[in-house]
């Protein structure tokens, strides 16, 4: 049986340097901090990296596992930079693909890849708020009034989230 990109990568310390050698030679820095895959794309916009014949495996899964090892079954690789060719591995995070579904749904999204959720905050029953919600109040500049009335929570939340006490684990 055909191993996986990502297992070929896993288990041969050769096939790893090519890979990341490949990675990097054909991308782009952009001021953002992205770094965008040049070549193949798929239909959703995601890098496609192939290692060897009929071996591919989405770039930024290929940075994830160069930088941190194999990916938890359960768990997706994610992006906070809502930039599907980005492999930058400070732009990735973890979560789990039914979190990542719900807040599409919620948010009535066409793209899957956008407004991604970590596993911890939004995991957590009493969270009232999304992930991408609160990047975007700490990106607001309304006051906490405005902004407590328009997503629900109470002042004290929205003063929380912008002082980072709250959903420390989120950058932005
Ligand atoms: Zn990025």
């Amino acid at each position: 049986m055909a191993s996986t990109a990502l297992d070929i990568i896993t288990g041969d310390g050769d096939k790893a340097a090519i890979a990341y050698w490949k990675l990097r030679s054909h991308s782009r820095w952009l001021m953002s901090g992205c770094i965008e895959w040049m070549r193949a794309l798929n239909k959703r916009g995601y890098g496609v990296f192939s290692i060897a014949p009929n071996a591919n495996a989405l770039t930024h899964r290929v940075a994830w596992v160069l930088a941190y090892g194999p990916i938890p079954n359960d768990l997706c690789v994610l992006h906070r930079c809502d930039n599907p060719r980005c492999h930058n591995v400070d732009h990735l995070f973890l979560g789990t693909r039914q979190e990542n579904l719900a807040d599409m749904r919620r948010k009535d999204r066409q793209r899957d890849y956008s407004g991604c959720i970590g596993i911890r905050g939004e995991a957590n029953a009493n969270a009232k708020l999304s992930a991408s919600q609160v990047l975007e109040i700490r990106a607001a500049c309304a006051t906490q009034d405005a902004l407590s009335k328009q997503y629900g929570v109470s002042r004290e939340h929205i003063r929380d989230i912008r002082a980072r006490r709250k959903w420390v684990h989120l950058d932005g």
